[in-house]
């Protein structure tokens, strides 16, 4: 955070979602406090910087091996073999670390219509082609699966932009007449929801999160390659119309570019009855720029908010979520003025407490984002398999579930971490 506007006095911008948003000093300016253009820096090595915590995290890589130890002339054989040992056959979603995986993510697919620079490349990723993508009908069958065989408890829809598929109310519908309980969540960059927000409550969505990095519009233009904001702006104001909600703001702050806007986007998602997030940027981007040296730590994000904010830890706890939650409330002011979350994957990281399973948009279980291996369930499924058959493939691609960080070693920025072959976008997240 930088301290000079930390402790600017704040004042009201006016922004187009019928609420005010506070800004400091020269950042009240739109645009004004844009420090850089170009590409990201360059990565430094990762023994820099987050490097205590790397030694910190850092642990022998116990019975069970790591993947860089195999011998690529041994004869080949299912590199899951001695992780399947053990796989339930019947039951949930469990791993051999006695974790339960009842939090389902599905990406629906992997075109954007954005570019933001953290995860995506200027020119876009190679697109799956539309006949590798899950159908209506597949995503339909691979959530019921997961929901009436193996005990998922709640969906999010992601992609990508899961806008961008124009099947998306479909889609929805489909699952909510199979899972009448179900929670399910979109999380989307929320350009063209404005024309959509009320199809998608009425399809059966309950609530959405809008990754939403800046409030001023030349640098959403800069990190996201795309002069949006107002359509995001539109689309969040038609998603509270639509009585969609709980609404999440997701922000990923990078520095020199949006960090200075920590309390801003606070003070602005509080007043609009939003939920802000922070999420701590991971190497998990398009350009394989991401350095540890440039992520803002939660701690960092902590700092900042309380110089404007009194937080309390939501006695609700955290569980298996992401984010670690805080109860904002003004300076003088006892009422709860709204919640802020913080994922902190790189510095604090929470994989022992992880409930997540994901599916791509090609129909591939991911048991971790940073997995390097993936298991394919849409051949199956095309090839007739029942659903105990899915059920089971998917039961053995959790048991082999790595410990944290798609090893068995913890740490994103641990000097042998390597980065997965498919980025954000591609997976889902
Ligand atoms: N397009 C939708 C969106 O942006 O909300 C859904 C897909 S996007 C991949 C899901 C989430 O991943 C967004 O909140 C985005 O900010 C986050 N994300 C993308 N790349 C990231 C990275 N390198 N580190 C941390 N979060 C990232
Ligand atoms: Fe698109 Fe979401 Fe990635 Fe931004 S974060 S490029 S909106 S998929």
């Amino acid at each position: 955070m930088d301290a000079e506007h930390a402790h600017t006095t704040p004042r009201p911008v006016p922004l187009s979602l019928g609420a005010t948003v506070t800004t400091r000093g020269p950042a009240a300016q739109l645009g004004a406090i844009r420090t850089t253009g170009g590409p990201r820096p360059t990565a430094p090595s990762h023994e820099q910087g987050l490097a205590h915590d790397a030694d910190r995290n850092r642990e022998p890589g116990g019975a069970l091996g790591t993947d860089a130890a195999r011998d690529p002339r041994a004869p080949q054989r299912d590199p899951r073999a001695d992780r399947l040992l053990g796989a339930p056959q019947e039951g949930g979603l469990r791993d051999r670390f006695g974790r339960v995986a009842t939090d389902l993510r599905v990406s629906v697919i992997d075109k954007c219509n954005l570019r933001c620079t953290y995860c995506m490349p200027a020119d876009g990723m190679p697109w799956l082609p539309q006949s590798q993508l899950m159908s209506t009908d597949e995503i339909r069958r691979i959530v019921r699966v997961a929901v009436q065989s193996l005990g998922a408890e709640e969906l999010r829809i992601t992609g990508g932009e899961p806008l961008v598929r124009k099947d998306l109310e479909f889609i929805i519908a489909g699952i909510r007449a199979d899972n009448p309980d179900l929670p399910i969540s979109l999380t989307t960059n929320a350009v063209g929801l404005d024309r959509r927000a009320q199809a998608l409550k009425d399809a059966g969505l309950d609530r959405i999160n809008v990754s939403l990095d800046t409030l001023h519009p030349e640098t959403f233009a800069e990190l996201t390659r795309r002069p949006h904001l107002d359509k995001v702006l539109a689309g969040l104001q038609a998603a509270r119309a639509a009585g969609l909600g709980p609404i999440k703001i997701n922000a990923v702050l990078l520095r020199g570019i949006n960090d200075t806007e920590v309390v801003p986007l606070v003070d602005w998602a509080v007043s609009n009855g939003f939920e802000m997030r922070f999420i701590e940027d991971m190497p998990l981007d398009g350009d394989r720029s991401w350095s540890a040296t440039n992520v803002i730590p939660a701690r960092d994000i902590r700092a900042a908010i309380e110089e404007a904010f009194t937080l309390t830890a939501d006695p609700r706890g955290r569980g298996a979520a992401p984010a670690e939650r805080w109860e904002v409330r003004r300076p003088g002011d006892p009422v709860l003025a709204g919640h802020v979350g913080i994922i902190s994957s790189v510095t604090e990281p929470f994989c022992a407490a992880c409930s997540r399973t994901r599916v791509t948009a090609d129909g591939r279980i991911r048991s971790c984002l940073f997995s390097h291996e993936e298991t394919d369930l849409l051949t199956p499924l095309r090839d007739g398999a029942d659903d105990a058959g899915l059920a089971q493939i998917w039961r053995d691609a959790m048991w082999a579930k790595p410990r944290a960080h798609g090893s068995d070693r913890v740490g994103l920025a641990r000097a042998d971490f390597v980065q997965p072959e498919r980025t954000m976008s591609a997976i889902g997240g």
